[in-house]
């Protein structure tokens, strides 16, 4: 099977956790690493956001794009992690500290971004024909369940995405010119 084949059957599996499905996931992986523009991912994160409908639900069912998108955003937050420099990994449990917070991170900002909605007028920015008070109108809620140093960090990578999706759309819009 050619690389193409094999990021699409992993693209499009349902399940990722036996071996074969293992397999194609290295593909997908392989295909985020080698894409470091971020083409292949972002028309991943497109497919996500867009095409696939209600990511909430979504995301709580835990679709096969969804699996792939989050095992290659948490790879790739790993990798920004490190770069950045966001904990020291001397031992051990330094080691597994910094590897949840990675997780915990990738996780929430995938979340967020897929369906960070304001909860008081459902991401409208509209309420009782009003202005919603508590997002101001932005329609965006604010990110919960987290604090301090990772909420700075899910922030950042919240941003991320939003730029890896806007350099998919544009390099996508061009090549259509
Ligand atoms: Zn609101």
């Amino acid at each position: 099977m050619g690389f193409a084949d094999r990021y699409l059957s992993a693209v499009n599996s349902s399940n990722l956790r036996d071996d074969d499905q293992h397999r194609s996931t290295d593909a997908l992986c392989a295909a985020a690493v080698a894409d470091t523009a971020g083409a292949g991912f972002g028309a991943l994160l497109s497919r996500v956001k867009y095409a696939d409908g209600t990511q909430h639900k979504l995301f709580e069912s835990g679709s096969a794009n969804l699996a792939s998108l989050l095992r290659i955003w948490t790879a790739r937050v790993i990798e920004k992690g490190r770069e950045r420099k966001w904990v020291k990994e001397g031992t051990a449990w330094d080691a597994q500290a910094a590897h949840k917070l990675y997780r915990s991170v990738a996780e929430r900002s995938l979340a967020y971004w897929l369906d960070g909605k304001c909860e008081a007028c459902g991401g409208s920015g509209v309420k009782a024909r009003c202005l919603c008070a508590p997002c101001k109108g932005t329609g965006k809620g604010e990110i919960t369940g987290t604090g301090g140093f990772e909420l700075e960090r899910v922030k950042d990578m919240v941003s991320e995405l939003e730029n890896l999706l806007q350099s998919h759309n544009s390099r996508a819009a061009a090549s259509l010119r």
